[in-house]
């Protein structure tokens, strides 16, 4: 049995998974997921993708293909194309719910009942109907699922199985056509105008795993009285029986309360997905930001949550606003939730690196640099010293600076400068004369006009690379585009 070269292994460190037995040879076909297989040798058989393993090359193309579209709104259409149920929840509770509040007093303990209410229900959506039943992000105890479930039916946003249908095809379909809550189609659709229209396609979301379950079952089934009696009659029975005030906290806890639920979770299809920023990955709209975490029990760091939606917490710093986390946390200290996901540290700094090194290379790109060596003159010394009589010409480390017009500027002095004028100062300039800093260096460089032919070290080094272009941030084009050469040098890629 051959084994992996141990250079591969000093180079790269330790492997991070088992060794794979047989080892890798390159007789082994390499398959590729899906499509095709390629095999190193073309006398090996080639083994057929199975016919259930073939995918589109888009999978969002393909469903938009295959799915049929229900007709734009118009107001020819609004009549049969609005679900009217929905208008009456989105926009009848909350002017009913505040038209009552005008003629209800507020007491003191009806309000600190609503504010807690608020939270046990909304909590029951993001910590079960979102990082339990859409993501799997933790295992909870059969006392938690209910628990959950039950309170989750008092904000009114559907069963857990409808809820989570739409909730997998948003992350699956993210900023396209078939995203329930497209937040390209504008703010007020993403946080209300979806659930006011009749669904326009029906997307595909796999939710068999839940179907399987028998609280989420139970929960389908009984949705209606649970939503009667935990959204109102709870909230109105308990103010009445502990402090007498039944109506208030009808008011209150029951309709004002749901309303606000409603809209903190309508955020995070909305407000997450427009205002704040991008640490972990901005290749779609989601957005960290403390305030959408605020009004939304703690979703609103959403980057995070659409780069790893398995992962238990949204927010990943102690300090940040995630009381959905501390719920789940709290759940498995006493023992009602267990194997909580947390991704790989390492891959989440991926992202997070991946992003700062965009906004460096932006900063990069603001910046003017030297003239790229393969753009330069290459200049023999005898045609140097001639067009030294006519410009200020001088040599450091094989490149031809023009210092004509920074004579006067030269902090020790113009007459250091000329008596090296048509000369090789090289010496001079690192040390001989003065030990220019990085600064002089960088500055220097931006002089260049052209290249001394023969002159040019055959190396990379700290004479011939200004301090200033030692770290650079390139595409993984640019990298193959100027590839080493064997003796190291950065050689320009050949035209075809
Ligand atoms: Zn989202
Ligand atoms: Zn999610």
């Amino acid at each position: 049995m051959s084994s992996i070269p141990t250079f591969l292994l000093d180079d790269c460190g330790p492997p991070q998974s088992p060794l794979l037995t047989p080892p890798i040879s390159p007789k082994v076909p390499h398959y590729t997921l899906g499509l095709s297989v390629k095999t190193a040798s073309p006398t090996l058989p080639r083994h057929p993708t199975p016919k259930h393993l073939l995918t589109p090359a888009n999978h969002v193309d393909n469903e938009i293909t295959n799915t049929k579209a229900l007709p734009p709104l118009s107001w020819n259409n609004f009549t049969t194309e609005l679900n009217w149920l929905n208008v009456f929840v989105i926009c009848g509770v909350p002017a009913i719910g505040f038209a009552l509040a005008c003629y209800t007093p507020l007491r003191r303990e009806t309000l600190l009942f609503s504010i807690f209410y608020y939270f046990v229900t909304g909590m029951g959506i993001t910590a079960g109907y979102h990082r339990l039943w859409a993501h799997r992000s933790y295992n909870a105890s059969l006392f938690l699922q209910y628990y959950l479930a039950i309170t989750a039916a008092g904000s009114v946003q559907g069963s857990i199985k409808w809820w989570c249908r739409g909730h997998r095809a948003h992350h699956r379909f993210t900023d396209t056509d078939l995203d329930p809550y497209d937040a390209h189609k504008g703010f007020f659709y993403s946080h209300v105008g979806w659930i006011m229209l009749k669904p326009r396609r029906r997307v595909a979301a796999d939710v068999s795993d839940l179907t399987k379950s028998a609280v989420v079952r139970w929960q389908h089934k009984y949705f209606v009285p649970l939503l009667l009696i935990v959204s109102f009659a709870v909230p109105t029975l308990i103010p009445w029986y502990f402090w007498n005030d039944g109506w208030g906290g009808y008011v209150y806890a029951g309709i004002v309360r749901l309303v606000f639920v409603h809209h903190s979770t309508f955020c995070v299809n909305s407000l997450a997905h427009w205002l704040g920023e991008t640490p972990f990955d901005d290749k779609n709209t989601p957005r960290d930001h403390f305030a959408t975490a605020l009004v939304t029990i703690g979703e609103g760091y959403h980057n995070f949550h659409h780069q790893f939606p398995m992962d238990y917490r949204n927010a990943i710093k102690w300090y940040q606003y995630d009381p959905t986390k501390w719920f789940i946390w709290s759940c498995q200290q006493v023992g009602l939730a267990s194997h909580l996901k947390v991704f790989p540290e390492n891959e989440v700094r991926k992202g997070q690196l991946t992003m700062e090194l965009k906004k460096l290379r932006e900063t990069q790109e603001r910046i003017a640099w030297p003239a790229p060596s393969h753009d330069l003159p290459v200049v023999t010394w005898e045609s140097f010293k001639k067009q030294s009589a006519t410009r200020s010409l001088i040599l450091v480390s094989g490149f031809i600076h023009d210092v004509s017009t920074f004579l006067d500027a030269h902090p020790g002095g113009a007459h250091l400068l000329t008596k090296y004028v048509g000369e090789d100062a090289t010496a001079a300039f690192f040390g001989g004369v003065y030990d220019h800093s990085n600064a002089a260096h960088n500055l220097l460089a931006m002089k260049r006009v052209g290249i001394l032919l023969g002159g040019m070290p055959m190396a990379l080094d700290e004479l011939t690379v200004p301090p200033s272009q030692r770290l650079k941030i390139a595409e993984y084009t640019e990298l193959f585009a100027y590839a080493p050469s064997s003796d190291g040098c950065a050689i320009p890629a050949s035209p075809s």
